[in-house]
């Protein structure tokens, strides 16, 4: 069963260009349709500003597609105001690529993981919420004292760890993982990943798991649609389109693999 159904997803975002500003559009994404089938993984490939971060964020409402509709659990979500949005949006949480932006280095990691659940368990007291915290730390790989700490104090993997253990504190079904790994050294990326496969196991998570590499995507990935300039060019099983692309762009991903 498809968990999310996106069909026919636009993005222009309007620009002023050349010399005179003259008013464009930016096609960020125009026209891509796909389905994320429950408790798998679609991996969505493509090189830097092919548009995958802005179909993330408009599925997370973050910003107003111009076109298109997208249904999670056959509701439609793009017209949903944010009211009517907030339990669904409990259910689809996002894991970003740089989590060292995505913390606020003012916070401790106690706050950060709380924040979450005070929005969406408001009647959790504080010691539960530190429970829920300290339990979400160790299952990442964390000790539980970093509950005092502040992100500066961690590494680039940890603090994607601290990410995740956000990103899980509200128990999601659906998560958008936009470039996870690619800020990491190549030694923690593995580890990271491999974190992620077992808490989607562990928790029967569905994944879009977006990123630029097409080898991180196909460990990761059921299924693989590549993106290149606003639009889907292949899609297909993650071995197929590996195995025997059809499509000139998925070739030269293919060979930019080391
Ligand atoms: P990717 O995540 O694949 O690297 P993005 O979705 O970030 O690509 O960007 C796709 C295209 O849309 C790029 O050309 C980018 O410059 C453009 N873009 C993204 N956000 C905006 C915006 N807010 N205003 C104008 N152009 C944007
Ligand atoms: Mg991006």
């Amino acid at each position: 069963m498809a968990l999310l159904r996106v069909e026919n997803l636009q993005v222009h975002f309007p620009i002023r260009s050349g010399w005179f500003g003259k008013r464009d559009v930016v096609k960020a994404v125009d026209g891509v349709s796909f389905e994320v089938t429950e408790g798998k993984t679609l991996g969505l490939v493509g090189e830097s500003g092919s548009g995958k971060s802005t179909v993330s964020r408009a599925l997370l409402k973050l910003i107003q597609p111009t076109g298109g509709s997208a249904y999670y659990k056959d509701q439609e979500i793009l017209g949903l105001s944010e009211e009517a949005f907030r339990p669904l949006r409990k259910e689809m949480q996002m894991i970003f690529q740089d989590p060292i932006g995505s913390l606020n280095p003012r916070m401790t990691i106690e706050s950060i993981l709380a924040e979450p659940l005070t929005i969406h368990f408001p009647s959790m007291t504080r010691k539960q919420r530190r429970d829920v915290s300290a339990a979400l730390l160790h299952r990442v790989g964390l000790p539980v004292d970093s509950l005092q700490r502040y992100p500066h104090e961690f590494s680039g993997g940890q603090r994607q760890r601290i990410g995740i253990a956000r990103a899980l504190a509200v128990q999601p079904k659906f998560l958008i993982c936009d470039e996870p790994v690619s800020a990491l050294d190549v030694s923690v990326q593995a580890s990271v990943l491999n974190l992620l496969k077992d808490l989607q196991a562990e928790f029967k998570l569905t994944y879009l798991f977006i990123a630029h590499d097409l080898a991180v995507v196909r460990h990761m990935s059921d299924d693989i649609i590549v993106m290149n300039r606003g639009e889907v060019v292949e899609s297909g099983p993650a071995d197929e389109v590996c195995e025997r692309p059809q499509h000139d762009y998925t070739r030269k991903l293919l060979a930019s693999i080391p």
